[in-house]
């Protein structure tokens, strides 16, 4: 039976992916959460996991006390994370949403076996160090992500160099019919509320901002291998499409679906072959039209960065990806403003590529770790002047 760990198994794509999965089938070693306690410890015992670890160290007790009797162990701290992501699995869920979700990938991908990667965060951070090492280690990652699960399915017995274009769909999010001249209003429950997708509010809000498509295209060129050249995103508010390959003959290769991440979770956990998933099939008739249009720079300015994180490479991707955390961070405080949010991760990038730190020839996790450190503080620093 296939061993499976769940990180982040208490989120949005946690449960989802938990949603897939029986005690009969597969057998459980480590699920993680944070403060849903009574969560985690149901599901540890419904699928009989070997250990159930919260990430903090104070909900130990509780964990204990909800586990009592099970012989489930029950773990606390960063510690007990790096602990529980070394017991062998053979398929692994990386769904810790931030860059907390690096350092599980990373121990992860030393089983060999397959790494479903939902944390995104782990390629645009240390793309090259995670591909390494998951090559060195003979590891499969299988992307889960909707529009990058679209791209490798779309992509299925193609070769690279027929590719001339990757698209990849963005709703829009929350905030896409606000007028412009608001969006320094909008708050974190507006921007928290997603027309299509239901997920964690981090990914809710970075998508009404489009940092998260503007994560996504560094995610496509780090997993892919692609020049940035090649990766486009176009508006589709349907969210049905959710990538397109155009290729070297003319051809474009769409993958549609329903917005259900159990897709994309789904198909990482029984590639290479396709079985029956619990998600709604898509009656085109009543679908009956499918829009796009080109995103408009000035709404969503975190694409323009996307574009010089990926042209400067080294580790502007770990202070991009800091900084934007930062800067969801004040957001949600209420320190700063939506609108605040794209200056200030662009002036936090400028201000460190400016030292010179952001060449990594090659990189190692202790230099992202310091780099998103780091550029966290130096986030903190300007929003104060802000
Ligand atoms: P979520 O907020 O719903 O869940 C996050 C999970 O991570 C929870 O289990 C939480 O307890 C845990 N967690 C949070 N901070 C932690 C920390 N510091 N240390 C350890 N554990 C911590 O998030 P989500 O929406 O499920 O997103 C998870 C990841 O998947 C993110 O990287 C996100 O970008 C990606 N993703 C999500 C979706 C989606 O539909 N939700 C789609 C594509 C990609
Ligand atoms: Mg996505």
């Amino acid at each position: 039976m296939t061993r499976i760990s769940v990180f982040g198994a208490t989120g949005s794509i946690g449960q989802n992916t938990l949603d897939l999965l029986d005690a009969g089938t597969h057998t459980t070693v480590a699920l993680t959460g944070g403060n849903n306690i009574a969560q985690l410890a149901a599901d540890a015992i419904r699928l009989r996991a070997e250990i159930a670890v919260t990430a903090h160290d104070e909900r130990l007790e509780d964990l204990r006390d909800a586990l009592a009797g099970t012989g489930i162990k029950a773990a606390a701290g960063a510690g007990a994370l790096e602990e529980a992501a070394d017991r062998p699995s053979d398929w692994f869920m990386s769904a810790i949403v931030g860059s907390a979700g690096l350092v599980p990938s990373l121990r992860a991908v030393r089983h060999g076996g397959t790494l479903a990667l939902a944390n995104k965060e782990s390629l645009v951070c240390a793309g090259p160090l995670l591909l390494s090492e998951a090559a060195r280690h003979g590891c499969r990652i299988l992307p889960v992500d909707s529009e990058h699960s679209a791209v490798f399915q779309a992509l299925v017995g193609e070769e690279m160099h027929a590719v001339e274009k990757v698209i990849i769909t963005a709703s829009g999010g929350g905030l896409r019919d606000m007028p412009l001249a608001d969006l320094a209003r909008a708050t974190p429950a507006q921007a928290g509320t997603h027309p299509n997708w239901d997920m964690g509010q981090r990914i809710t809000i970075d998508s009404a901002s489009m940092f998260n498509k503007a994560m996504e295209l560094i995610e496509t060129k780090e997993f892919f291998g692609l020049p940035a050249s090649k990766i486009e995103t176009i508006i589709h508010p349907q969210s049905l499409i959710h990538a397109l390959v155009q290729f070297n003959d003319g051809a474009m290769m769409a993958h549609l679906g329903a917005p259900d991440m159990r897709h994309a979770i789904g198909y990482a956990l029984n590639w290479p072959s396709r079985t029956h998933l619990p998600v709604e099939r898509l009656d085109l008739a009543r679908v009956a039209t499918l829009d796009f249009h080109a995103p408009d720079p000035a709404r969503y300015p975190a694409l323009e960065i996307a574009r010089s994180v990926m042209d400067r490479g080294g580790l502007a991707g770990a202070v991009f990806n800091a900084a934007k955390e930062a800067a969801l961070d004040l957001f949600i405080d209420r320190s700063i403003r939506f609108t605040d949010m794209a200056p200030l991760v662009k002036r936090t990038l400028d201000r460190m590529d400016a030292t010179g730190c952001l060449d990594a020839a090659t990189m190692n996790l202790d230099m992202v770790l310091q780099t998103d450190r780091q550029a966290r503080d130096v986030a903190r620093d300007i929003a104060a002047t802000f």
